[in-house]
């Protein structure tokens, strides 16, 4: 493994550990894939976070075939199944956070409460209809709910979070977990005023341009 690949799978697993130190996610639960090479790496099945080493990490080719020895995440299908028909994203955050999940569990997409949901990349965080976990059903589901969008639910199940980067997916998988608790919060005394479909695209104009400026563009 070269220099690249190595901090690649330690950029992995700090990953992960954030999710965890950030009650993104409990346990073992969730999962991590980055784009690397002609296919990607993932997270190994069922394995702590905590002692989790490099070596640890899984290579995935696009057919399916894993490198390395654990088995790949039990989502590995959904993960190659956004990478391969997403060539706009690199790197898929899946997790259990417990707002984004109590929402999912109502099977409801997420309006646009806050104008946030513009970094989603629309007006909706839409909820994928459930299916069991690790399945080729559940990935048609989370790939139609990500049709022009960036993140989802899967009902009955969690969150998937997706960027050009892991440090973009990551980031995202935690403000989609702010935003289901602010309309949790929301909702427990009063009804929701949703924003309109119009703003939330002048927003998604605006986020272009946001941020600080670097010295180089000045
Ligand atoms: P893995 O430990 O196999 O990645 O599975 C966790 C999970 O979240 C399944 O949906
Ligand atoms: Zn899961």
């Amino acid at each position: 493994m070269d220099d690249a690949e190595y901090a690649l799978r330690m950029e992995i697993i700090a990953t992960c550990r954030s999710m965890d130190r950030q009650d993104i996610n409990q346990g073992t639960s969730g999962n991590i894939s980055v784009r690397w090479r002609d296919g990607l790496l993932i997270t190994p099945s069922g394995l702590v976070y905590d002692t989790m080493a490099a070596d640890d990490i899984v290579f995935l080719a696009m057919d399916g075939t894993p490198t390395g020895p654990h088995k790949p995440s039990s989502e590995w299908r959904f993960h190659r199944d956004i990478l391969a028909e997403r060539q706009d994203l690199g790197a898929v955050v899946h997790a259990h956070p417990p707002y984004c999940t109590a929402i999912a569990i109502t099977g409801e997409d997420i309006p646009a409460v806050h104008y946030m949901i513009a970094a989603a990349g629309g007006s909706t965080v839409r909820c994928a209809p459930y299916a069991t976990f690790g399945t080729d059903e559940l990935s048609n589901n989370a790939l139609q709910a990500l049709q022009g969008r960036l993140c989802c639910l899967l009902a009955n199940h969690g969150s998937i979070a997706c960027g050009t980067t892991l440090g973009k997916a990551f980031w995202l998988a935690d403000e989609l977990e702010t935003l289901a608790r602010q309309y949790y919060l929301s909702r427990q005394f009063g009804k929701p005023v949703v924003l309109s479909d119009d703003e939330i695209e002048r927003v998604i104009e605006k986020f272009k341009s946001y941020g600080p400026r670097l010295k180089a563009q000045t």
